[in-house]
């Protein structure tokens, strides 16, 4: 069977939302929007991804993403075939495309189609793709009472094997994770490294708050270095919250006042209860609730 042909870049904006696809210089639609199974990022998980919001037709910090992704790409010596002002306007383009104002942006560069040996000199050219949809993560209530967290079995991958800093298409031990608290019925999972020390969530950064001063792993100790993240620290300072970054066990999420999770995706989402054990009041605290609001101001700003 014969993929569904590709429309070319001269199809005119949509006027109503929906999802927008662009691979390789090509506007698709869903239904039509396929890579070839010779992709080495669908064969071997060999790629690097993004993950930005939109919001009110804005895009949220996609300077930091692009850098991030550039980075990733860097150190798995993944030449992106563009530069990144050029990924900036098309994705731009892709946004305004969809006419999705409330939008979810994927960006995945593979190393492109090769044969079925692992050698990447056998892919020519990377693959870039952009994917502009929609996402949501918790349903809104949950965001009222804070999650269900339980510590992942699977730690975080070894920093000297792939660093948790590339966003690479190797999420196997954070679907792994996930799949954990999924089975144990709790709504997300708390990663440690191997050394044992608090890393992330399945696919955020992680916050405690204690008398008032803020707490989060450092970019070094092997965690994704959020956005979300680096904005909430950004947003804490400016709301005269003492922040420190250092490394943390599961004792400073236990005996914390509140701990949220940080990511584009949830943006801030509170901590209810880890591993049994009711953090704080057993529900968003004021300082989640105050960086909360602060957040929804500035991606709105
Ligand atoms: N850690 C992991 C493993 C993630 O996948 C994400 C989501 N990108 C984050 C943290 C949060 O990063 P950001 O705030 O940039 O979305």
């Amino acid at each position: 069977m014969t993929a569904p042909a590709r429309t070319k870049t001269s199809v005119p904006p949509q006027s109503s939302g929906s999802p927008t696809i662009w691979i390789d210089g090509e506007w698709c639609e869903r239904g039509s929007a396929t890579v070839s199974v010779y992709d080495h990022g669908f064969l071997y998980g060999d790629g690097v991804f993004e993950g930005i919001r939109v919001y009110g037709g804005r895009i949220f910090r996609l300077e930091e993403h692009l850098d991030r992704l550039y980075d990733s790409a860097k150190a798995v010596w993944l030449n992106i075939p563009m530069d990144k002002e050029e990924l900036a306007g098309v994705t731009r383009e892709a946004v305004s495309r969809s006419g999705i104002a409330e939008a979810y942006i994927r960006h995945i560069v593979t190393r492109g189609v090769g044969d079925l040996g692992l050698d990447p000199r056998k892919c020519p050219k990377p693959s870039v793709i952009i994917i502009v949809d929609t996402i949501k993560l918790w349903p809104e209530q949950m965001y009222e009472t804070g999650l269900n967290v339980i510590t992942a079995g699977t730690p975080i991958p070894q920093r000297e094997s792939l660093s948790p800093r590339v966003k690479s298409l190797n999420y196997l031990a954070h679907i792994l994770a996930k799949v954990e608290g999924i089975n144990a019925g709790a709504d997300e999972v708390l990663m440690l490294d191997s050394a044992g020390s608090v890393a992330e969530g399945s696919g955020q950064n992680v916050f405690v708050v204690k008398k008032g001063r803020i707490r989060t792993p450092p970019a070094h100790a092997g965690i994704l270095k959020g956005v979300t993240r680096d904005a909430v620290i950004e947003l804490a300072a400016d709301a005269g919250y003492p922040v420190e970054q250092t490394i943390l066990n599961r004792y400073d999420l236990y005996t914390a006042d509140e701990a949220f999770f940080t990511g584009t995706a949830s943006e801030i989402v509170g901590i209810r209860q880890l591993d049994g054990r009711v953090i704080g009041t057993g529900k968003p605290g004021p300082v989640t609730r105050d960086l909360r609001s602060r957040f929804h101001a500035l991606v709105r700003s």
